[in-house]
């Protein structure tokens, strides 16, 4: 059965460590990530973006399929299914799929706007029992064409969205999406220090969690990051381990073509850095 995260991310905001947020694309994806969390007993944010939603069927589709998975392989680790950087209307379409979990991005809208709709939705998300991550400040990244420094969020406006009652807390500190450039800055500690102070027990969110050095991953989880989303570097895990096994000709070889096995190097390679992620987050163990 599907949680929502306000548990998980509220003992791992208390036991100083963050659960990881992966990002899945397909059954295998969902299948190696569900049974990495399981082997190393670690809660799980499993984490939809519009387009792999869309991919995957639409969101009705994820939800039966992670729904009947965690069934099927016995998980017994609390695991939420969550809306990566949702749209007002894709959070509804999420919460009648049965997704246990929504990001409500509404960073474009004018303040205003954005706190009324996310309001809202945290009316709707409590009376279903979801949980809901809002963003402030906007995460900068390689489809917006941004290099360099990400954004910093302002801290008060940080406190402002924390006090409308979200369960956790995205901010900018100067993480992106995706790749980081040579020329990257490094996160904000002086920024996520100042958000903590004003945001108290809310567990904070790191985006971007692709390519952030081990030792700043440390430091932003104890300056209470509880939540950390990766997604580019399980990609990036699974295209090198496919195209290994191509490039050996090892498709080429009796059976290799099966799809089964052809991408078992790829499932292998995410369970790899999922677990390497879950041990560097501390959570192996907490479930
Ligand atoms: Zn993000």
């Amino acid at each position: 059965m599907l949680v929502n995260a306000k548990e998980m991310l509220t003992k791992a905001k208390a036991g100083k460590y963050a659960v990881g947020q992966f990002n899945i694309n397909n059954l295998e994806w969902t299948k190696a990530i569900l049974e990495t969390a399981q082997e190393l007993r670690s809660p799980v944010i499993l984490g939809v973006s519009a387009g792999a939603g869309k991919y995957m069927c639409g969101f009705k589709t994820v939800a039966a399929m992670v729904d009947a998975m965690v069934d099927s392989l016995a998980i017994t680790v609390p695991v939420a299914l969550h809306l990566d950087h949702g749209t007002y209307e894709d959070c509804y379409k999420c919460i009648d799929a049965g997704f246990s979990s929504i990001m409500f991005d509404g960073s474009h809208y004018p303040i205003e706007e954005n706190i009324a709709k996310t309001k809202e939705l945290i009316d709707v998300c409590a009376q279903k029992g979801l949980s809901l991550e809002a963003e402030v400040g906007s995460i900068g990244g390689e489809e917006d064409g941004v290099v360099g420094m990400g954004e910093c969020a302002d801290p008060n406006e940080c406190k402002m969205i924390a006090d409308l009652g979200v369960t956790m807390l995205a901010a900018g500190i100067g993480n992106i999406h995706g790749k980081y450039p040579e020329n990257w800055a490094g996160l904000s500690f002086e920024t996520l220090d100042a958000i903590q102070q004003k945001t108290g027990d809310m567990p904070l969110v790191l985006h971007g969690g692709t390519g952030i050095p081990a030792d700043m991953i440390r430091k932003a989880i104890s300056l209470g990051v509880a939540k950390i989303n990766v997604n580019t570097e399980c990609q990036i895990a699974f295209a090198e381990a496919v195209r290994k096994y191509i490039e050996e000709g090892k498709d080429l070889q009796g059976k290799g073509f099966d799809p089964r096995k052809l991408l078992a190097p790829g499932s292998q390679a995410i369970k790899d850095t999922v677990k390497e992620k879950m041990e560097l987050f501390g959570s192996v163990g907490k479930a």
